[in-house]
């Protein structure tokens, strides 16, 4: 594959894993897959947007153009396109290595991990262990921790490689820390310097590219990313080919927890950025990211500020469905039919008027947790069934627990008078206060939940 090198060399400090540079580790059995070829999965089927792996170069010199050739001969060519949600399937209890070594096997030199200096140097690990050449990008901000990048340098040295940095368009960093100061993100939101600084450089990565490897898992942010498929059409960016629907996103980790993540890190001895010593467990930017407390989810460590229905930052947006946002935003009306949820005889479902007059009450005969919810909000839909289960356990125990649909009409009352933000928000009214105490966090599991109303009943 021919690459223009020359005009990006100086730009981009590039590398890429080569056979000579990433040990080979002599336990690890070439991996092949019998379950694949004989689930009767047609992962051949015509239809898919996405393109064979070698269908004709467009490669441009945008993204890290002197790896070449190094898997060349092992791509083997397909005229078919593949069925990734049917993969997907199939993968979903295949273990990290085996789902790593298809990912680098399909793409060769066409995929890349990316890196973002956190725990997810577990993927660096497993693409090790598979014994394929591979490659690695990360985005440096320039907001980075100073950790983070030391880390950059170690996991260098500890993997011989070189990592493919991209940096964000000088020009437009400059336009917005001139026009809006370096801390805009604290007063605006997040998503601007975001798409400055991580998104449009991920943009431009990604156009060189066929396939990219990330760290998400699905217990990084319960609403989310619970959905998260270990293969996938990339739902949001582009790749080589041009147009939605040619790049393939592997998620290698997307059924793994984060203590399996740290067992596995330590097990193999991977050098891991020393901010997580310091109560660090998400890592992004300086800025915005912040250690969290011994129980508290990870991901209220960035962007705390920030309604938690934010906190994607336009890297993986493809997570939140599409009738999602909108009616977040929108005004309310148009609301679509969709059948209810959180029924049970335990919960008490309470109109308007029984808000109102709940919300009122200064002394009440016992205290009140209460969701403020969309039928149709898929952070709603995830969090039923532990809601129901918390109506369960609290039945009789003296706190009444109830729901209030909050959308369409209603909304803005909700806004207004109940602390709506986002859904779900969830108000506990205490016995003896008329001001409801609205649930800080993310975590909306039975637990999290009852630790919340033992705090306060
Ligand atoms: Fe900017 Fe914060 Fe986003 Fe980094 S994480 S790009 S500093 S808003």
């Amino acid at each position: 594959m021919a690459l223009a090198a020359s005009s990006v060399s100086n730009l981009l400090h590039f590398a890429v894993s080569s056979d000579a540079k990433a040990p080979r580790i002599g336990s690890v059995q070439p991996l092949n897959w019998p379950h694949v070829l004989s689930s009767g999965v047609n992962y051949l089927r015509r239809g898919c947007r996405v393109k064979p792996i070698n269908s004709q170069s467009q490669r441009n010199d945008l993204f890290v153009p002197l790896a070449v050739n190094t898997l060349a001969s092992e791509v083997v060519e397909k005229a078919e396109t593949v069925d990734y949600d049917g993969l997907a399937k199939d993968f979903e209890d295949a273990s990290p290595l085996e789902i790593m070594d298809q990912a680098l096997e399909k793409f060769g030199n066409d995929i890349a991990i990316a890196f973002s200096g956190a725990e997810d140097v577990a993927l660096i690990e497993y693409a090790r262990l598979t014994g394929r050449p591979f490659r690695v990008f990360s985005l440096d901000t320039g907001r980075l921790n100073s950790e983070t990048y030391q880390f950059f340098d170690a996991v260098e040295k500890h993997y011989g490689i070189h990592i493919e940095y991209m940096f964000p368009d000088a020009v437009e960093v400059q336009g917005l820390v001139r026009n809006k100061g370096l801390f805009s993100f604290y007063e605006d939101g997040h998503q601007e310097c975001c798409r400055v600084r991580k998104v449009r450089p991920l943009r431009r990565a990604l156009k060189g590219l066929r396939a990219w490897i990330t760290g998400q898992r699905k217990d990084q942010s319960p609403g989310t990313r619970s959905e998260i498929p270990v293969v996938q059409v990339d739902p949001v960016f582009e790749g080589l080919d041009g147009g939605i629907g040619s790049l393939i996103k592997w998620n290698p980790l997307a059924n793994v927890d984060g203590k399996d993540i740290w067992n596995f890190l330590r097990t193999m001895n991977v050098p891991v950025n020393s901010l997580h010593s310091q109560g660090y467990v998400s890592i992004g930017c300086e800025p915005c990211t912040r250690p969290v407390l011994p129980w508290q989810h990870e991901r209220e460590g960035r962007w705390w500020w920030e309604d938690s229905k934010a906190k994607e930052c336009g890297l993986h947006k493809g997570n939140l469905k599409q009738g999602d946002i909108p009616q977040l935003n929108g005004n309310g009306n148009g609301t679509p039919l969709v059948n209810d949820i959180f029924i049970s005889q335990n919960l008490v479902n309470l109109n308007r008027t029984g808000i109102e007059n709940l919300s009122r009450l200064v002394n009440r005969k016992e205290p009140w947790l209460v969701v403020l919810y969309a039928p149709w909000c898929q952070f709603c839909q995830a969090m039923e069934g532990s809601y129901v289960e918390l109506g369960e356990k609290l039945a009789g125990s003296g706190v009444k627990v109830g729901k209030f649909r909050a959308d369409g009409e209603q909304k803005e009352f909700a806004k207004a008078e109940l602390q709506l933000g986002s859904f779900p928000t969830i108000l506990f009214f205490p016995k003896h206060s008329s001001k409801a105490i609205k649930y800080p966090s993310e975590k909306r599991d039975v637990d999290s939940l009852l630790a919340f109303v033992n705090a306060l009943r």
